[in-house]
């Protein structure tokens, strides 16, 4: 692989005009490079930026004004509506609606998530199609090789790229993508305007991930697919949730889930997901009552699936 340009700052050129790029904050080679790779995959012109949630940030600013009123799927990244809880002092206005439902009328922005993390719902799009809002779809879990938003009927896809889209846990970054060339400007706008810049080393990893991706989505499919069949099948597990696609599963157990989240030895005890190792934690510890006690939620790596079966059935025996 090439080597990653991280100057902050080009030379104007002998007249004294800016080049292509100019200030590392505005944007740079990796970037656009990786933002023309992310854009072909899910069909729209991709923004990057520092996070998942600078990303989220900057749709907030692009798409809000004060009085907006926006309507988010329950059971939702809990950091999107912690996020959104910031901007309530600026006239922000916050409703949950059932993403298998149909949105409720009269709101501004509908902000689905395919599938919901973690409870692992995904949008009713006839319906959201048919609302007359602005369409916001966060797409972290399914990337673009199992959903591509905009096709359905989003105008702006989400995405937190610290996930599947690097995949290695060694890179924060985040993208909007959309068709709408008026958005894409303003996201870029307010993306230098408040800094909410990603850097070229995580622009690498987005170039390196997106090489893999459609092979390690396949493989974390394939594993959790026959992990969430075989769940389904322990006595220590009361309920599976388990879209058909993708590396997450999310399901319960009766009582503290903490004994068996903490004798995993494969399986790494930590937050966040979309990794290459195998990763679990209860969400209870972050979200509290708005979830289940036992739930937890295991995002499947590459790693071998009767090996991962052998680590969770022996963590199980804890439950
Ligand atoms: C992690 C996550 C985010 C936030 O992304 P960061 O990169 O952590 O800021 C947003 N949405 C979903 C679905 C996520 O899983």
């Amino acid at each position: 692989m090439s080597s990653i340009d991280r100057a902050t700052v080009w030379p104007y050129d002998e007249t004294g005009r800016p080049g292509e790029f100019v200030y590392q904050r505005y944007g740079h080679p990796t970037g656009a490079a990786a933002e023309a790779a992310l854009g072909e995959l899910e069909g729209g012109e991709a923004v990057l930026f520092g996070s998942g949630t600078a990303a989220v940030t900057a749709c907030v600013f692009a798409l809000a004004e004060p009085g907006t009123t926006l309507a988010i799927a329950e059971g939702a990244y809990f950091g999107t509506s912690v996020a959104f809880s910031e901007f309530a002092q600026w006239g922000l206005r916050v409703t949950e609606f059932d993403q298998t439902r149909r949105p409720p009328e009269g709101v501004d922005i509908v902000w689905v998530e395919s599938p919901a993390n973690p409870l692992l719902t995904v949008p009713n799009w006839d319906t959201v199609r048919a609302h007359r809002g602005l369409r916001v779809c966060d797409a972290t879990a399914s990337t673009p090789v199992y959903l591509r938003a905009l096709d359905e009927g989003a105008d702006v896809v989400v995405h937190s790229a610290t996930k599947f889209l690097t995949g290695y846990h060694d890179a924060m970054l985040g993208a909007a993508v959309t068709r709408d060339e008026e958005i894409a400007a303003r996201l870029r706008q307010v993306r230098t305007r408040l800094g909410l810049s990603a850097s070229p080393d995580s622009a690498a990893a987005l170039l390196k991930g997106l090489k893999t991706l459609d092979l390690r989505m396949e493989r974390h499919t394939a594993s959790a697919r026959e992990l969430a069949a075989r769940l389904d099948r322990h006595p220590a597990v009361e309920v599976v949730r388990y879209p058909g696609f993708g590396g997450l599963i999310s399901f319960d157990v009766s009582g503290d889930p903490l004994p068996v989240e903490t004798a995993t030895r494969v399986i790494a005890n930590q937050t966040s997901l979309g990794g290459v190792v195998s990763s679990m934690e209860s969400r209870y510890r972050w979200e509290g009552d708005r979830i289940p006690a036992g739930l937890l939620r295991l995002s499947v790596g590459l790693e071998d699936v009767d090996v991962l079966w052998a680590d969770l059935e022996q963590a199980l025996a804890n439950a």
